[in-house]
């Protein structure tokens, strides 16, 4: 029987954790609850957002510039 892991919270620690327990793991069942809107997004740009440096809310998900 598969391992059943329950991570709280979704954006920087979460993921991580997900992918580590993924590698870990292979088999495991994962879940990842979030209680936001939005999950595994950049929250240290969000002041180049605010600023409108960074127009586009979903560049936040990537770690490309552009
Ligand atoms: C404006 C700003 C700029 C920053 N700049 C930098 C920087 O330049 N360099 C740097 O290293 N760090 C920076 N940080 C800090 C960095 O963003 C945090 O250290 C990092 O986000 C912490 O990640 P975390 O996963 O531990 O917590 P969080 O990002 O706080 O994520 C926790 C998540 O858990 C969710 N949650 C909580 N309780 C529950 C529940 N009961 N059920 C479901 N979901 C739940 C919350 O909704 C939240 O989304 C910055 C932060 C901010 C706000």
């Amino acid at each position: 029987m598969s391992r059943k892991i329950l991570i709280i919270g979704g954006v920087a620690a979460g993921p991580k954790t997900a992918a580590r327990a993924r590698r870990l793991d292979p088999d495991a069942q994962i879940t990842v609850l979030e209680k936001g809107k939005y999950i595994s997004y950049a929250g240290c740009g969000m002041p180049f957002y605010l600023s409108g440096q960074i127009h586009d809310f979903d560049h936040l998900y990537s770690t490309a510039t552009g």
